[in-house]
């Protein structure tokens, strides 16, 4: 089953900053994307730009991967169970990843899984889609992300889990 990606493209809101800025830049923030302008840019400017920055994320999101259903099914129920239901994101699925274990593409909203977490612990797994979730509000690891991952019970021990399957990946590390 595919969902249409263009049905859930986030709204729009402009925020005007300060800051000496030369260039638009843009965050999805609680599921509407924040396009931040500087505060000398003219209205029609600051149109022009939302609309602009719009058909980029469709493009954008009509080139990315459809959804993988049981992650679909599982990050919904994360996010009602922990999140209030408030966070949305435009695709979520499994892709080849060596090195990682899951990311979030904070700007679109895309969520993907490392394919090799397929075979995790359903527990694991959840607690791999609560920390990418948790980056569609936080895109870095400091405090405020950590007490949004924290919501998620069985963080820490879903984090030694993953410890130790690292471990174990790269023998040359081992400590013996
Ligand atoms: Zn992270």
């Amino acid at each position: 089953m595919e969902t249409n990606p263009t049905s859930s493209t986030p709204p729009i809101r402009i925020v005007a900053t300060r800051r000496r800025r030369r260039t638009v830049s843009a965050r999805l923030r609680a599921g509407v994307l924040e396009l931040l302008v500087p505060d000398w840019m003219s209205q029609a400017e600051r149109e022009r730009w939302a609309v602009e920055m719009r058909g980029r994320i469709e493009r954008r999101m009509r080139r990315s991967k459809p959804s993988d259903q049981r992650l679909a099914d599982r990050a919904r129920t994360l996010n009602e169970r922990h999140f209030g239901g408030r966070l949305r994101w435009t695709s979520i699925g499994f892709d080849d990843m060596s090195h990682r274990w899951g990311s979030c593409t904070f700007t679109t909203g895309a969520i993907r899984i490392a394919r090799k977490a397929a075979t995790l612990p359903e527990w694991v797994l959840d607690y791999l889609l609560v920390h990418e979730l948790a980056h569609l509000e936080q895109s870095d690891h400091g405090a405020a992300f950590h007490e949004l991952e924290n919501r998620y019970p069985l963080t820490e021990r879903a984090r030694g889990y993953l410890m130790a399957m690292d471990r174990l990946e790269a023998p040359a590390e081992a400590p013996f």
